[in-house]
């Protein structure tokens, strides 16, 4: 058993110190997904950086766009009553996943960046390229019911686990992040890297560089959006396949529309293709289904999970009739 040094910080600026003088260090938010992997071994810094004590817990609606601290707890997010209202996708997204007691503790910058679900990357016995970098990748050849259909390649096809993480790729959200060299903000869209070549690098966050805040721009159609996930079991479980929608409805015809899938992709997967399908029409059941093709373009199914492919469609023309409904 290997001893991880502990230390605990109040502000920003101590953090980023603390993470200099100690630069293979990982921040603790929540710990629900931290503390798991430190026990497993799948994680081993010399130092962990309690960052759940830093001011970074309030949500504010300005002009423009609601900020969302990194430190907001999941369940604090998904009740917040203004988030309810501007973007309700998010507040079904956050409800549709873990239990009461993980979301209590969750916070908003963890849950971005939670761990793949993968059990062979769990598993110190397993060929891990995420985990273990040229050890190979023990799910392509193997038990493979849960992982993507997209994204993939020849060395992981583990799925992204986020259910937030696909509803603020609907919303076009922007992560606000400080590092060693200052802050800058990354459209979500590029926040998350498809395995490639390098799975074990999973963003384009800089090491050392910390989550502060997720902004969400006041779109229209953010008002109008919601979030359908499909899963083993009601409670406590990851997607199997889940549609995050976000569309006005102008004079009966779709516009703005955003479309992002979870379960199925390496990264929560924008569906850029279906949304042009979708743009300027009038809803209707051919639609959803012309729109459902058009987004599992390119899926590359595996020996268990076939099923995905008509799964996620059939997620996704459940959440735009839904879309559609009068309010
Ligand atoms: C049984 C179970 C079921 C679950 N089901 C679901 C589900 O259905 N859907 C779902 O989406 N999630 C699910 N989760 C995952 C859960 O949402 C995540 O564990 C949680 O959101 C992580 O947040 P945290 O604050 O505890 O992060 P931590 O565990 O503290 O950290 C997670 C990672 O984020 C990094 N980190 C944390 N905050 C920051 C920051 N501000 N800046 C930079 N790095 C940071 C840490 O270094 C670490 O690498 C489940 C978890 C469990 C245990």
């Amino acid at each position: 058993m290997k001893d991880i040094a502990y230390t605990r910080v109040e502000s920003v600026g101590a953090a980023l110190d603390s993470w200099r003088r100690h630069p293979d260090a990982m921040y603790l938010a929540g710990g629900t997904t931290m503390v798991d992997l430190l026990r497993e071994g799948v994680f081993m810094p010399e130092t962990v950086i309690d960052i759940s004590g830093l001011p970074l817990r309030e949500i504010r609606v300005d002009r423009e766009f609601t900020r969302v601290g990194a430190m907001v707890a999941n369940s604090d997010l998904a009740w917040n009553p203004a988030i309810r209202t501007l973007f309700p996708v998010i507040s079904q997204a956050v409800l549709a996943g873990a239990s009461g007691q993980i979301r209590n503790m969750a916070s908003t910058g963890g849950n971005l960046l939670q761990r793949t679900r993968c059990p062979y990357y769990r598993d110190l016995g397993a060929a891990c390229n995420k985990r273990s970098p040229g050890s190979g990748c023990a799910a392509i050849g193997g038990f493979n019911r849960s992982h993507a259909i997209l994204g993939g390649s020849e060395h992981c096809i583990a799925t992204h686990p986020s259910d937030l993480a696909v509803a603020l790729t609907a919303l076009d959200a922007r992560i606000r992040v400080a590092g060693p060299d200052g802050e800058r903000e990354i459209p979500i869209t590029e926040f998350y890297l498809p395995p490639g070549d390098t799975p074990q690098r999973e963003t384009t966050l800089e090491r050392g560089e910390l989550i502060l805040a997720v902004h969400l721009p006041h779109a229209p159609s953010a008002r109008n959006s919601h979030y359908f996930k499909v899963r083993d079991r009601q409670s406590f479980e990851f997607a199997l396949a889940s549609s995050a929608v976000a569309a006005d409805l102008v004079e009966g015809k779709f516009a703005h529309v955003r479309i992002a899938l979870g379960g199925v992709g390496t990264v929560p997967w924008r569906a850029r293709a279906a949304e042009r399908v979708l743009e300027g029409q009038a809803p209707s059941e051919m639609l959803f289904a012309g729109a459902a093709a058009e987004a599992v373009t390119g899926a590359v199914p595996r020996r268990h999970n076939a099923f995905k492919t008509t799964l996620i469609q059939r997620t996704l023309a459940a959440a735009l009739r839904r879309l559609a409904e009068p309010s």
